[in-house]
């Protein structure tokens, strides 16, 4: 579909600007390579006899409790993110990236990966919650970050084995290695999920494009205020209204681009990048 002519308006401005794009990315962008969303049914998990939510299973406090049970939680996600594939979406912002060079940040709330397997760089990619490939230890001990072990097939949900266990301990403390992705209970900080590096580049933006994202989440929803009260440009890419849209909306210069990432973006990043 052609670009409608106020969103041309608003991205013609930009391009001739020379500014800064931040593009915010959600669960929309990767839900089109058949990820499913976070918060949908396969989420849930029994422990015992108990049924739990992702809400429940996606915290600190249950990692303390049942470290095992999180952790076949999170393989069997992991085993799903391992399949799919990046798509057209991911790979117009990878040419956006290309074209704006250091005028572009990626701020990504998927820990699935397919922004760096389309090709985004890992220096200007933000993965403010996290990011499946890597795990870290759960004490903190100071080993950094270090590769998801290969723990080879499973069948879905299987249980640990003792060579799996060994491979999810702390080489250095032998305390459990963990996930690298930010909990529910959790606070956002900088040397994990780039914290002040994410609201210093909402701060700097010309153009906010958010793609595939409600905001349910506080940091996201910050850089959208951040960026509206700051007088950006803001295009919200989306099947749906959303808190993004709204903004778009009441902005001097916002588009609500209704559509999905893979229909909408590659004609948007032409438009920016030329
Ligand atoms: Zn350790």
């Amino acid at each position: 579909m052609a670009l409608e002519p106020r969103l041309r308006e608003i991205l013609d401005e930009v391009r001739g600007s020379g500014g800064r794009v931040v593009a915010l990315t959600g669960a929309g962008i990767s839900a089109e390579s058949g990820i499913p969303t976070f918060r949908g049914k396969e989420g849930f998990w029994v422990v015992g006899s108990r049924n739990h939510m992702p809400q429940e299973m996606a915290t600190h406090a249950m990692f303390l409790m049942e470290p095992g049970e999180v952790w076949r939680w999170y393989l069997h996600r992991f085993g799903v993110v391992r399949h799919a594939a990046p798509n057209a979406g991911h790979e117009a912002l990878v040419r956006l990236e290309r074209a704006l060079g250091g005028r572009f940040t990626l701020v990504t709330q998927n820990i699935d990966g397919l922004h760096r397997r389309a090709g985004a760089s890992e220096s200007r990619t933000y993965s403010i919650h996290g990011d499946a490939a890597w795990v870290r230890c759960s004490n903190d001990c100071g080993v950094g970050l270090l590769p998801l072990p290969d723990l080879g097939p499973r069948d879905a949900g299987s249980p640990l084995s003792a060579g799996d266990r060994a491979r999810l301990t702390c080489t250095r403390c032998k305390g459990w290695l963990r996930p690298h992705v930010l909990w529910f209970d959790e606070c956002y900080d900088e040397e994990n999920y780039r914290f002040e590096s994410t609201l210093r580049a909402a701060a700097q933006a010309d153009l906010l494009l958010v793609v595939g994202t409600s905001g349910a989440t506080n940091l996201p929803m910050r850089v959208g205020q951040l960026c509206f009260s700051g007088g950006s440009a803001l295009v919200d890419v989306n099947p749906e209204e959303n808190p993004f849209s709204e903004l778009a909306e009441r902005s001097a210069r916002g588009f609500f681009a209704r559509g999905s990432a893979s229909a909408r973006l590659p004609e948007i990043v032409e438009a920016l990048a030329g």
